[in-house]
């Protein structure tokens, strides 16, 4: 097998969203990011971002300021979980229906 036809089968494994489809539905809780407590948000540069990197569904940007794309965020809470400061907390979707 030559390099370039190895090369055209290796798949890249990282996810993103969508790639298990509209997951956002399944949600019964919304990770919800508290920026005074978020690092790079904090600190103005690029650091931390484990909500970013654990996120099983890709749907964390790594910005200084960390943004969920809710349409296929399935409320798992790794991002709370991983998050090493507390700075996201899973709120039920229930209050957020009731405002
Ligand atoms: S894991 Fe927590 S502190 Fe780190 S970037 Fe994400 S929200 Fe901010
Ligand atoms: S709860 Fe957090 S880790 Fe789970 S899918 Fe949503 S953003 Fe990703």
């Amino acid at each position: 097998m030559t390099r370039d036809l190895f090369e055209i089968m290796t798949s890249n494994a990282e996810a993103g969203p969508g790639d298990a489809g509209r997951t956002g539905s399944w949600r019964v809780e919304r990770p919800v990011i508290d920026l005074a407590r978020c690092t790079p948000a904090k600190r103005g540069k690029a650091a931390c971002h484990l909500c970013w990197l654990y996120c099983p569904d890709g749907v964390i940007s790594k910005d200084l300021e960390p943004e969920i794309l809710l349409e296929y965020c399935k409320g798992c809470g790794i991002c709370a979980e991983e998050c090493p400061t507390q700075a996201i907390r899973m709120v039920a979707e229930a209050e957020f229906v009731e405002e």
